[in-house]
């Protein structure tokens, strides 16, 4: 058996070795034939009736969607389902059968290739990806019709399913559900980029993961063993045995450390030299405060509000319903803080999917441009996270701030809000904290406007990289130069912290260099001491904070800010995690 090596995206993080288990690949044998009159409306009718058994399909899946399954999966099947019923699915390809004669199986791949062709001409990225989602769904539909959907093998079939690690040109993520339950440990993927629907999956799933490994579905063979070094996105078949040998001794400390971590929970994350750090949780909805709470959380630093008012075809949750969830979160957190960030959408995350998408939606009407542009939505919202502030300590965050006027009519908005349900007799925080996402270059770059007007800050590091080096962070073609150490990045996080220490104002970080544990210590030496993360990287985080020493990190640190040298800084950065 030839032993090789293959390179791509790290995309979760860890160690997982196993058995390759390939998965179909997408072209599956298609019978081309032509039908013949008296039988077309049969064969329309087979696709017709192909059609129902993947919705059902799909209805299934959703149904049997675990409680505690991570939001995005909910909202992929919908995608799916979305998909299918579109016209150009689900009629197109039965005007083929009648007026070409095609059989159903040709029909519905003439219209797929079709499809494909003109979602090549479409330069926008996050348009280009809902085209693997349509090819996902054919394969469905030719699965049921070809009678070839190949069942995975059944649960418990002892030691083989424990070590399954999944190889595939694509797994869409609707087929990473039904791995879900069957204790497949890893998987590896030809395509795709770190902010790609499966990665994503992936990572809310704490599953070792590569992706972008190009050929990595033709040259893995069934059966072949496997290493994932989830960290590195390598990927090592049929290893010596010494290799072997080396990452289970690997895979062992690491299970032995996360133990020892586990030991961290109820340590207050305080440095050496004995200042005290605030940890805070990423969540998506209310049921992640439990991760949160079990993480040892000091309270919720982004709660990414829009996706409570995604996936659901456009019916926007009331402001009742909104409450509901805002206390629900705030209850759950027991009386330490909840960060409720106003709506956040637009670019890579749609009210609707199958809205019509800017031309560039990251710069587009997303995020506080389009809540000023809704102002009643907006109101609502912060009507019903107003009333949510009677219930425990809430701060109100607005994301995508720029200009001074947006922060004024913001704070007129939640002023606003507040006068009618006072009004209303309603009982909320008067005092409640509003505070700005920095993720903006022109927001770092003008903090005096934001300082002046706002109760805390928080840097949105994910969508400040993309905006100061102009690269789309879903877009795999340019993931290479999505770089956290960029000297800009790094000055803008610098003087942003600067700034709010110097106003008297909390900053925290809760982009994703607030989890990375390699940039723990150079956010520490910048002077940070609130960082918000998912609560699966706080405890590693805070292991982190309690080895710190700050006098000793901040002569490392400025050395850093004065350089302009890439590499420069990468060894400074590494340095640091030594000292
Ligand atoms: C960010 O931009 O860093 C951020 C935290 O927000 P999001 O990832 O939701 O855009
Ligand atoms: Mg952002």
């Amino acid at each position: 058996m030839a032993s090789f090596t293959l390179h791509g995206i790290p995309v979760s993080r860890g160690i997982a070795i196993g058995r390759a288990h390939l998965l179909a690949a997408a072209a599956l044998e298609v019978k081309h034939y032509l039908v013949a009159e008296e039988h077309l409306e049969a064969e329309v009718q087979r696709l017709q009736q192909a059609l129902v058994a993947v919705h059902k399909e799909l209805q299934t899946l959703w149904l049997d969607l675990p409680k505690d399954a991570p939001t995005e999966l909910g909202a992929f099947i919908d995608v799916h389902a979305l998909i299918l019923s579109d016209p150009m699915i689900s009629e197109a390809p039965l005007d083929i059968i009648r007026s070409r004669h095609y059989n159903a199986e040709w029909a519905l791949l003439t219209q797929i290739d079709e499809l494909s062709a003109q979602f090549d001409e479409i330069e926008d990225p996050y348009l280009r990806e809902r085209k693997a989602d349509i090819q996902q769904v054919a394969e469905r539909v030719l699965k049921v019709l070809m009678g070839s959907a190949q069942p995975l093998p059944a649960v418990g079939d002892g030691e083989y399913q424990a070590q399954m690690i999944v190889v595939a040109h694509d797994i869409s993520p609707a087929d990473m559900l039904q791995f879900r339950d069957r204790s497949f440990i890893g998987f590896v993927t030809d395509v795709g980029g770190q902010n790609s629907h499966t990665a994503i999956v992936a990572r809310s799933l704490d599953i070792p993961a590569a992706v972008g490994m190009s050929q990595a579905s033709t040259l893995v063979e069934q059966d072949d063993w496997i290493i994932i070094d989830g960290d590195a996105g390598v990927v090592i078949v049929n290893p010596s045995a010494l290799v072997l040998e080396q990452y289970r001794e690997r895979q062992n400390a690491l299970q032995r450390a996360r133990k020892k971590l586990n030991k961290l929970k109820k340590t207050p994350a305080v440095t050496k030299d004995g200042t005290p750090i605030t940890l805070l949780a990423n969540i998506e909805l209310p049921d992640d405060c439990a991760a949160a709470m079990e993480a040892g959380a000091n309270g919720v630093g982004l709660f990414r509000s829009e996706f409570l008012f995604m996936g659901r075809n456009s019916r926007i949750p009331s402001e009742d319903e909104q409450f509901e969830q805002y206390k629900r979160a705030v209850l759950a957190m027991k009386g330490r803080p909840v960060t409720i960030r106003t709506l956040d959408i637009g670019a890579d995350k749609p009210l609707d999917q199958t809205e019509h998408t800017a031309l560039n939606p990251a710069l587009g009407l997303r995020a506080i441009r389009y809540c000023l542009a809704e102002p009643q939505l907006f109101l609502a919202q912060l009507r019903a996270i107003l009333r949510a502030s009677a219930f425990g300590k809430v701060r109100i965050l607005i994301p995508m701030l720029a200009h001074a006027f947006e922060i004024d009519q913001s704070l007129a908005m939640v002023a606003q809000a507040k006068a009618e349900l006072r009004e209303q007799g309603v009982k909320f925080d008067e005092d409640v904290e509003v505070g700005a996402m920095i993720e903006i270059p022109a927001a770092a770059l003008a903090l005096p406007m934001f300082v002046k007007r706002m109760d805390f800050l928080s840097i949105g590091t994910n969508d400040l990289i993309q905006y100061t080096l102009a690269i789309d962070r879903v877009d795999y073609e340019v993931a290479h130069l999505y770089n956290p150490l960029h000297p800009a990045v790094l000055q803008l996080i610098a003087m942003t912290i600067a700034a709010g220490h110097k106003a008297g104002i909390d900053v925290a970080v809760c982009g994703e260099m607030a989890g990375d544990v390699k940039l723990t210590r150079l956010l520490l030496g910048m002077g940070l001491r609130e960082f918000s993360m998912h609560p699966a990287q706080l405890l590693s985080v805070k292991q982190e904070i309690l080895n710190s020493d700050l006098a000793r990190l901040a002569p490392q640190t400025r050395k850093i800010m004065r350089s302009m040298e890439p590499d420069a800084i990468a060894d400074a950065v590494q340095q640091l995690q030594l000292m």
